[in-house]
């Protein structure tokens, strides 16, 4: 399939008719042999994700057509030289769920939902990140984030399931929603409201602009205006939430704010201070 407002965007961009999951193929044609032809910005996609995965080996499911698999290659270079120190890579996944959240915030205001609203819509509160990896319409799930490192730290691949053209009948989930469905559209979305590559073109736009000023300021998410433009996207914030964290250890407490990592502060309801939640301890985030 022919992708050209994405295709413009970045150097590579593979469509594939089917994959197994979008991530283990950049992955390992980007940490193989011939890494050298996958730069930074590579992506590769695919609207018929047979074996999509999410964190702690849950699985992601679609019907084909209704959906994208989208993983994005990421060499960073900092202008400093070097690459993105170990403390600034926690911001990455939630780079992916933050662009992902105005991408189909912009979708759904072109498709006329909130009708009137005009440009606030775009940054406005219909699609959030619920951190660290997933992003809900209106408390239901669209999109699902999963980062994986290269071998050697050579990259990241960020990969995003997004939900496009699902309908009712058609969600793996009743948590799950679908763009189409958000926006009051029935069947036959596909060729008439909006396409994936308009879809697609948005995050990629959006997740690059982020990432570079992420690499202009060397990694620091305060100083860059990251840190404050990922809060702003991000519906945890100001919200109560139980965290289950590994070994069936629950914690409840205010979300209040992402530390200078990307991590989460929640502020714990027994008042024994803030509980620091980094994305690979959280086994689940319930609100
Ligand atoms: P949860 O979404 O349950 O809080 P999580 O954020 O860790 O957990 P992921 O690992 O990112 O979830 O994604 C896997 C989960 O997403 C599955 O357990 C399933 O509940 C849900 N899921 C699977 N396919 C879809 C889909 N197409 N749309 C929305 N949700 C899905």
């Amino acid at each position: 399939m022919d992708a050209p407002l994405s295709r413009a965007l970045v150097p590579r961009l593979d469509w594939l008719a089917e994959a197994g999951s979008t991530n283990s193929v950049l992955v390992a044609a980007a940490g193989g042999a011939d890494a050298r032809a996958y730069p930074d910005l590579s992506v590769v996609v695919t609207d018929n994700q047979t074996e999509g995965r999410g964190r702690l080996g849950r699985v992601w499911t679609a019907p084909p057509g209704t959906s994208l698999a989208i993983s994005v290659l990421l060499r960073p270079e900092l202008a400093s030289g070097g690459s993105l120190p170990p403390s600034s890579l926690g911001w990455i996944p939630l780079l992916g769920g933050a662009a992902m959240a105005r991408a189909v915030n912009l979708l759904l205001a072109r498709a006329g939902v909130s009708a009137g609203a005009g440009a606030a819509v775009v940054d406005g509160p219909r699609a959030v990140v619920k951190w660290p990896n997933d992003v809900l319409i209106d408390g239901r799930k669209v999109c699902g984030v999963l980062s994986e490192l290269l071998p050697g730290a050579a990259g990241v691949v960020v990969g995003a399931g997004v939900n496009l053209f699902l309908t009712e009948e058609q969600l793996p989930v009743p948590t799950a929603t679908s763009i189409a469905l958000a926006a009051g559209i029935g069947a036959g979305a596909s060729t008439t409201a909006f396409t994936g590559d308009d879809l697609m073109s948005a995050y990629l736009a959006e997740l690059i602009r982020l990432y570079r000023s992420l690499t202009a300021a060397n990694g620091d998410a305060a100083g860059s205006g990251i840190g404050a433009v990922v809060a702003s996207r991000c519906g945890t914030l100001g919200q109560p939430v139980r965290v289950e964290l590994p070994g069936s250890v629950f914690e409840t407490g205010l979300a209040t704010a992402l530390d200078v990592n990307g991590r989460l502060i929640v502020k714990r309801d027994d008042g024994s201070g803030d509980l620091v939640v980094s994305a690979g301890d959280v086994t689940h985030l319930r609100y």
